[in-house]
């Protein structure tokens, strides 16, 4: 699995001298993915799904990027992160719609009316303490078969029927989640489009003014029938492959590094890192990095792997090539394996690719026995972060850097 690079190479641009690891987010790429979402669903509105610290890239950055690419609906987890949302787009975008996906907890209503939030309600009984509560725009989330948030098909069957339900609700969004999207050929995604549809049929002329959304990132490209109104991607508008087993259309938005710290020799016969778990026959030449686990490098990316773990071990790039972890990923340091490397290829202050053009967040996932999804979410906060437009870095940053990644 690969991605296209992102251009030019985050890894062209100097670092600060004392940073370990280095995040670098892609501004310019995140507003081509939306592009991207925008030409896919060219009759839909494209919102964005910015939860979880949007997918670890960061709120603030990433919602007013998002706000200036053309973004006017955003969809959270939770209220506090809705706040945050408005918080960020204070100033710049005001009139932002924020969806809380998570619905309503109780007695929660007063901080979704404070911030100007909009609750996806999923069942009756937030229905309820939401009309008691404010008349206010809300959304309605139906189950049509994923079986976790939404409306059942029974609270679904007695919202179409009884009218009673309708009044003093302002329906601002009539949404569903699609179980299978990653997988396009999976039977349950045209049935739950189905599902969707009557319920939409049924319910537009109740609420004239609802938009009706279905499709995350997998989803709008599952054809224009699975657009409705608005979509509402996420992983694709990160960089990330929405699909199980198909290339991914998306630009690489973040790239992670992380600093040599030093190079040396392992004498053969000997072993690297935690469990001695890694021997090699001859001498080996390694590069010590300066991320770990605790950064979110998973440890399910040691190398050989660990027992009774789907997963294989990781892959680094340096000096323009790609090498294995050798030993067990520990909470603040990598060991690569760099013997397959010219002697000098590699010095101590270089950075070394863990995610990015040459070494897609994918494939870093596969390896790991999880999903881009999990390792953004989990990058750590020791990262310094840039964002960058223009390819470029901020200014006032310094270091070296000759680790040059393959594409
Ligand atoms: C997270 C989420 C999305 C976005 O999904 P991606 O696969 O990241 O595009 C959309 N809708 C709901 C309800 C979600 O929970």
């Amino acid at each position: 699995m690969r991605t296209k690079p992102s251009a030019p190479a985050p890894a062209d641009a100097p670092f600060e001298a004392d940073a370990g690891g280095v995040l670098t987010i892609d501004l310019d790429a995140l507003a081509a993915n939306y592009r991207r979402f925008q030409d896919t669903a060219p009759h839909a509105e494209v919102g964005a799904v910015v939860k979880a610290n949007a997918y670890g890239l960061g709120l603030r950055p990433v919602a007013a990027a998002l706000a200036e690419a053309g973004c006017g609906s955003f969809f959270v987890a939770e209220a506090a992160e809705g706040r945050a949302v408005r918080e960020a787009l204070k100033g710049r975008a005001d009139d932002a719609t924020i969806y809380v996906l998570n619905g309503l907890m109780p007695g929660a209503a007063p901080v979704f009316i404070e911030y100007g939030l909009r609750p996806c309600l999923s069942s009756l009984a937030e229905i309820e303490e939401w009309k008691a509560a404010t008349h206010l725009p809300c959304a309605i989330h139906f189950d049509t078969g994923m079986n976790r948030l939404g409306l059942s098909p029974g609270e679904t069957a007695r919202f179409m029927a009884d009218n009673d339900w309708s009044g003093g609700l302002d329906v601002a969004l009539l949404m569903s989640h699609l179980a299978c999207a990653d997988d396009p050929a999976h039977a349950l995604n045209a049935t739950q489009r189905e599902r969707f549809a009557h319920i939409v049929e049924t319910l537009q002329p109740r609420f004239p003014r609802a938009v009706a959304s279905l499709a995350n990132s997998g989803g709008a490209f599952l054809g224009t029938d699975y657009h409705f109104d608005l979509i509402r991607p996420g992983i694709g508008l990160y960089g990330g492959n929405p699909f199980a087993a198909r290339d991914n259309p998306f630009e690489t938005v973040a790239t992670a590094h992380a600093r040599v710290l030093q190079v040396k020799e392992v004498p053969a016969g000997e072993s690297t890192g935690y469990g001695a778990s890694s021997t090699a026959e001859g001498v080996r030449r390694i590069a010590v990095l300066a991320a770990g686990y605790a950064d979110g490098y998973f440890r399910s990316l040691s190398f050989p792997s660990l027992p009774d773990l789907r997963a294989q071990g990781g892959m680094v790039a340096l000096a323009g090539r790609i090498v294995p972890v050798a030993g067990r990923v520990s909470m603040d340091l990598i060991v690569a394996d760099i013997t397959s490397l010219p002697e000098g290829a590699v010095s101590r202050g270089d950075m070394a690719e863990l995610i990015g053009p040459a070494v897609p967040l994918d494939e870093v996932a596969r390896r790991a026995g999880t999903l881009g999804y999990e390792v953004l979410t989990s990058l750590g906060e020791r990262y310094r972060r840039h964002y960058t437009r223009g390819g470029r870095i901020p200014s006032g940053v310094a270091g070296n850097n000759k680790g040059r990644s393959v594409s």
